[in-house]
């Protein structure tokens, strides 16, 4: 049986700046995903380096945080039943050449790296990710 589950979600700061926020709010809202959290933030590169210490052996380490912390991003947490399978499927392989027509990525992304979007790959990714930027008070789950 499938069970309610949280994503974390990042408009990246090349969707804030190519104003794309409401073309992603537009796609979540109409495929029935909940957005039970949402802010605006400006990491600096040490928060960047913290969200992805996953990659920090990876050659594009140094390139994406800079990137990440380049301007203001838009986090949320989604919910639903299966979100964060669901919402991969809407963003789209990390690789926009890659990705399936009329998911995120394939529509407005340029880059590898300036892909749009981030959602969380797992439910201990999301649960890291959702804690690293909200706390319990917003989030109306
Ligand atoms: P995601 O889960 O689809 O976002 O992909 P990953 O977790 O593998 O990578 C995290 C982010 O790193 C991606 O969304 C891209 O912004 C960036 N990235 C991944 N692969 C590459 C690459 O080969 N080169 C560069 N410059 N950035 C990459």
């Amino acid at each position: 049986m499938n069970k309610k589950e949280q994503s974390l979600s990042i408009i990246k700061p090349d969707g804030v700046s190519r104003k794309l926020i409401g073309q992603v709010v537009k796609r979540l809202e109409e495929n029935s995903i909940n957005i039970i959290a949402m802010k605006m933030i400006h990491m600096s590169i040490k928060e960047a380096q913290g969200f992805y210490a996953v990659h920090k052996k990876r050659p594009f380490f140094n390139s994406l945080t800079d990137f990440m912390s380049s301007g203001p991003a838009v986090v949320m947490v989604l919910e639903g039943e299966d979100v964060i399978a669901k919402y991969r499927k809407l963003m789209g392989a990390t690789n926009y050449k890659e990705a399936a027509e009329g998911t995120i990525r394939k529509d407005f992304a340029t880059d590898i790296e300036k892909n749009v979007v981030h959602g969380s790959d797992s439910l201990e990714s999301a649960a890291f990710e959702i804690g690293y930027f909200f706390n319990s008070f917003e989030i109306n789950g």
